[in-house]
Order: C-alpha cells, then structure tokens, then sequence
C-alpha cells in the first residue's frame, strides 16, 4: 500500500521503534522506584521531556505526558474551566475545531459556560475576528494551530499576543497537533498557555502525547491518583512510548526544513498535475500546509473513491471527519458546498512519499473518475 493518510496517524519511525523495545526489555524500571532501575528510568523520562519541551522552547517542567493529544486537550480545557469558574464563565473556540477540543466545549457549554464559535472569513482567520469577542469575562481561548482536514493554518501568534493585549487574564490553548515537530511553535514569541500534541502524528507509537503548560498557569485536576505529571496526570508513565516520543520529535525537529522543502515539492507536483482536470477541486488555499492536501473529485462520493483508491494500493482518507457517516461540517465552515464537503479526499505526507507515488495516486484518482459512476 501506499500511504497517504499520515495527517490520521503515521509509521513509528525506526530508531523510535529501537529505543521503544530496549526501555521494555532493559530499562523497564518504574521512574517512580527508588531503586537503580527506577532512577535510570526517571532519568529516561527526563531526556524525553527536555526533547519534547525543546520542539516548544520551554523549560522541561513545562511538559507533561499524557496518553494522546484527546486527554491533553481535555486536563487543560476542562482544568482551566474548572479552576477559573469564579473569575467568569465565557470561552472563545472556532468552528472548524476538531472533535477533541469541540466536545470538551459543548460540554462544558451544557453545563452553563458561554461560548462563542468563530467561523472563517473566505476560508481564512483573521485575529481581529476572535479577538474582539473577548472580554473581562473570557477565561479560555482554545484555537487549533493547523486544521486537519485541509490543512489551514490558523495565525496563532497574531491571535495569541492581541488577545494577551486586551485580557492578560485569559488563558490561551493551542490544539498543535497537526502542526507539531512541522512548523515552528516558540513559546518565547508566542503567549500561549497550553498546547496539545500527540506522538502518533509524528512517527511515534499510538499511546502517548503531552500538554505543554506554562509555568505558573493553574489548571485544576480531573483524575485522582499518584503524584505523578505533576499531578495532573496520575498513574505510572507509558516509558517506552514516551521515549519513542522523544526520539521522533529529535528526529523531526533535525529535519524540519528538509522535510517541509520535501512536502512543498510534493504539493505542487500534486497540483500540476491536477491542474487541467476541471473535475478535481482544491479545498485548500495559499495559506494551507504543504503536508495536508485536500480535494474533491467532481461527482464522487469520498468513501466511493476513498475505496476504489484502496483497491488500486492507496490509502488516503476521506475530507471530511465522519463519525457514523456525518460529515464534520467544517469545510462547509470554510465556504465549500455541502456537495464539495461530500466529494473530498484528504491526502496527507510523510518524508517516505515520493513525486513518482504522487503520479501513481492521480492516474488512480482518473481511473476512478473515469470508471466510477457520478451523482450530479
Ligand atoms: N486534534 C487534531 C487537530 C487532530 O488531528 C487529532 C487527531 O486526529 C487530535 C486532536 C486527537 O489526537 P489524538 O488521537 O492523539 O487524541
């Protein structure tokens, strides 16, 4: 198979993979113990949270492991709410979020916070847009850095330091999953509070992620049990994911501009050769990502294409996240028809694609035009 779906999850990398085995096998000590083993295992979990606060440029006590970008997401959005809900009650999101921080909103929104849902202008977001909705009530901001259905990126540092202007008070989240190890988030330069990611999007096993948080921002706990993660987090770490974490950030982090020359190369092969396929449509804009491409295929059904690609040998996914067969809405957010949203493939990079794979997945996506039978 080719794979093209790296924006839903991607290969452990090798050397991740290697450093995973030898912490199960020979250093598999509880970084809790008192013993060798467990100081060498405390020390293991040390150099992996200098590796993940080093993507960030924070301090290492910044970072806390968790078990996936959802549980980061929901100890800060449900933390913050919690510990805040006496200074005001109003939190400021966007449309286009994914489910992750949506839900951890609506649910907080059901139990009587306000929140207000900021929808994209022309596809785009303007800071001024979300910035002016705050108040001496808003507490939280929770924006996403890079959207995972198209790719959008959203100008967090623009947002981050007006909102700061107007209310020093609220805290800013960052769902940076689709950005981490890929495109710079320097927490010198830019005021955000916390910041969730997670490690199977960059070549890390499934299992582990972390929240930055920054020093002196008070969020209050969810679960209960040992000290550990700075008690936000209890119960023993996942090391072995956790290491493997750290070695595939490292890893990113030493290839971040080739690998985004690489993407950028693949992009605009992609589009040439779409280019004079008046069927094909581009959900993305200028101000997308090169990893994250998303199209629609004039006609047909996402899943019908999504099928006939994996039959050719391709994986890529479908545009829009469906649970149950109900399309997200959020290209409908950025201006796109319902139809559009019903006819979009995602594909998504990893370094391992090539031009000659990019050619491969558009004579299948033809075939499928030519082969596949269309509903407009
Ligand atoms: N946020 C974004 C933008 C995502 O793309 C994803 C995963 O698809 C998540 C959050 C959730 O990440 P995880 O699978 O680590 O919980």
């Amino acid at each position: 198979m080719y794979y093209f779906d790296n924006a839903s999850t991607t290969k452990v990398l090798k050397p991740a993979a290697d450093a995973a085995l030898k912490c199960m096998t020979e250093n598999y000590g509880n970084p809790s113990s008192l013993h060798k083993m467990g100081v060498d295992a405390e020390d293991t979990l040390t150099s992996s949270r200098k590796l993940i606060a080093n993507v960030f440029n924070c301090k290492d006590e910044e970072i806390i492991f968790t078990s996936c970008a959802t549980e980061s997401t929901n100890i800060a959005i449900l933390g913050v709410a919690n510990s805040k809900k006496k200074v005001g009650n109003k939190i400021i999101t966007t449309t286009i979020e994914h489910a992750a921080t949506a839900s951890c909103i609506s649910h907080l929104e059901n139990n009587g916070f306000e929140v207000v849902r900021i929808s994209p202008k022309n596809g785009k977001y303007y800071a001024a847009d979300i910035v002016n909705e705050i108040d001496d009530r808003t507490i939280l901001m929770s924006i996403m850095h890079v959207n995972n259905e198209n790719g959008l990126i959203l100008p967090i540092e623009e947002i981050a330091k007006q909102a700061k202007n107007k209310n020093p008070n609220i805290i800013i989240h960052v769902d940076a999953v689709q950005s981490f190890c890929k495109i710079p988030i320097n927490t010198n330069k830019i005021p955000i509070d916390l910041a969730s990611v997670s490690g199977h999007k960059i070549n890390a096993p499934k299992g582990v992620g972390a929240l930055y948080i920054r020093k002196g921002i008070k969020i209050q706990r969810h679960s209960f049990g040992g000290p550990q993660e700075n008690n936000l987090r209890p119960g023993t770490e996942a090391l072995p994911s956790i290491v493997a974490f750290g070695v595939a950030a490292k890893t990113h982090m030493e290839n971040m501009n080739k690998s985004i020359e690489h993407y950028t190369a693949l992009k605009k092969h992609l589009l040439d050769r779409i280019k004079d396929n008046p069927e094909i449509l581009l959900n993305s804009s200028d101000n997308c990502v090169p990893y994250i491409v998303n199209l629609s295929i004039k006609g047909i059904r996402s899943e019908i294409m999504l099928h006939f690609l994996e039959e050719k040998g391709f994986c890529v996914s479908s545009g829009s996240a469906c649970s149950k067969a109900k399309k997200s809405g959020v290209l409908q957010n950025m201006g796109y028809s319902k139809e559009r949203e019903d006819w979009a493939i995602r594909i998504s990079f990893s370094a391992e694609n090539t031009i000659n794979q990019i050619d491969m997945l558009v004579d299948a996506i033809e075939a499928g035009q030519k082969s596949l039978i269309k509903t407009y």
